[in-house]
Order: C-alpha cells, then sequence, then structure tokens
C-alpha cells in the first residue's frame, strides 16, 4: 500500500517503553512498538527515531540540584533507551544505528548529520540518542531540531493520550478533541503538546507534528499512510 510520507520522525517518550508497569523498560511493550516500527519500515519509509528518558530520569534528586546536572542524567538515560530498541529491533531483522548527540563511541555512533542522512538513505532506522547533547532542552526539541536537519516530512509524535485536547480527557469527560490546529493554536492556548522551544522550531521550519495515541502501536503506519487520526498540527 502507498504511504504518504518517506521520510518520518518517531518521538517515543521514555514513558511509552515502560508501558503499564510506569518505570524502566517493559519488554513486551518494546516489542510491540519495534513490530509496528518494522511495518513501517518495510512499507520503505525512512524512519529515525528520537527516544526520551522519562521512564528513567525526569527532575532532580530535590531542589539542591543542578538543573544542568539532572539535565545530563536525562539524557542518558535516553541512551538506554536507544540501546533496548536498537536491540529488539535488530532482533527482528531491521537494520538500525544508534547516533548520541553526547559522544560515548565504544556504545554507538556520535551524531553526524549527513551520515545520518546516509544511513536512512541506505534503508537503516537511525535512533537519536542523548537528546540535543545540551541542558535545558527537551526530547522533543530534539525531535524538531533533527526533523529539520535531516529533512523529515513530518513527526509523529506518540502519546499516551489519543490526540490534543482542550483539558485532560482522564480528568474531564467532556473534553474537546482537535482534529486539527495551527502551531499558533497550541501556543496561544498554551496547549500541552510539546514544550515552546520544540513548536516554534516546528513551526519556524514547516514541520507538521502529528499527535497520536501509542496504545494501539498499528497507529504508526496509519500515520504514514495519512489515515485520520490523532490531531495533526500544521501551518
Ligand atoms: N534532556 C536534556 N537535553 C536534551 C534532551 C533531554 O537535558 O536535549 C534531559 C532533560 O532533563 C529531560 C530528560 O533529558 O527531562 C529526558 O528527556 P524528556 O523529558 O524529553 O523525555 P520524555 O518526556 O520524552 O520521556
Amino acid at each position: 500500500m502507498e504511504t504518504k510520507y518517506k521520510r518520518i520522525i518517531i518521538k517515543l517518550s521514555g514513558e511509552a517503553l515502560s508501558g503499564k508497569v510506569g518505570f524502566g523498560i517493559d519488554p513486551p511493550t518494546v516489542q510491540r512498538i519495534c513490530e509496528s516500527v518494522k511495518e513501517v519500515f518495510e512499507q520503505d519509509v525512512e524512519i529515525a527515531i528520537v527516544v526520551g528518558g522519562g521512564n528513567f530520569w525526569r527532575g532532580r534528586f530535590g531542589e539542591g540540584m543542578d538543573k544542568s546536572t539532572a539535565d545530563y542524567m536525562g539524557m542518558l538515560s535516553t541512551v538506554i533507551n536507544a540501546l533496548a530498541l536498537q536491540d529488539v529491533l535488530e532482533q527482528m531483522g531491521v537494520p538500525v544505528r544508534v547516533q548520541t548527540a553526547i559522544e560515548m563511541k565504544e556504545v554507538a555512533e556520535p551524531y553526524i548529520r549527513r551520515k545520518a542522512v546516509r544511513h536512512l538513505e541506505k534503508k537503516r532506522v537511525v535512533i537519536f540518542a542523548a537528546g540535543t547533547g545540551n541542558p535545558f532542552f527537551t526530547t522533543d526539541t530534539t525531535a524538531a531540531l533533527r526533523a529539520a536537519e535531516v529533512d523529515a516530512e513530518m513527526i509523529l509524535l506518540a502519546k499516551s493520550v489519543d490526540a490534543v485536547y482542550d483539558s485532560d480527557p482522564e480528568v474531564n469527560p467532556d473534553a474537546k478533541k482537535y482534529d486539527r490546529l495551527t502551531y499558533i493554536d497550541v501556543i496561544n492556548q498554551g496547549l500541552k503538546v510539546m514544550d515552546s522551544t520544540a513548536i516554534t522550531l516546528c513551526m519556524d521550519n514547516k514541520i507538521p507534528i502529528l499527535v497520536f495515541g501509542l496504545d494501539q502501536p498499528e497507529n504508526i503506519l496509519k500515520a504514514v499512510r495519512g489515515e485520520t487520526i490523532g490531531t495533526i498540527i500544521e501551518e
């Protein structure tokens, strides 16, 4: 079947990997996600994955902890997730390369944009780990940055909720679901989709974001086929 997109970034939050356990890595959950990634990969779509780290580390030890130190710990936790995804995808026969924004050559390749693009062209899934390599950023911003750098057509933002709502649907049963939003809507309404750095980077570079629920991993395939799921954020 035809896919609408040829090169995409999939942003997986760390929590997406922990499943119902809520912490660390839940192997059956990672297996399910990787199966869907494989399905999309088999449709000849070039895939880069940006993975978060919230399943291991977020925030700080109390107020006393230095923010940058806490952020470096967060970035390192994304590397653990990237290696887990690499391992499972490889066992499924999908060629994968992990690139880290903080150099750790014994563990993975360093991030080199041109090399990442080459891997994508050669039909290898590239997993971007260690965020942007800088404290005070997030992995959502990493997804926006890498999408711009490798010229991805869109970001698939996998969430625990199935779309963007005007309020939390778990708290408010009347929460309104959005099918489409503009970047400015998200910023002006203060919708908690991505942090503001990430959303403005997408806006400036005209990168559409599809927000969808990962509770059904087959949604990734639906998304690249252009089926209407979740919420699309664009100009
Ligand atoms: N982080 C950072 N710089 C980056 C990306 C991430 O400092 O460029 C740190 C930050 O502390 C963040 C943590 O890594 O909280 C994990 O990333 P994130 O919270 O985005 O993960 P997710 O919510 O997607 O699991």
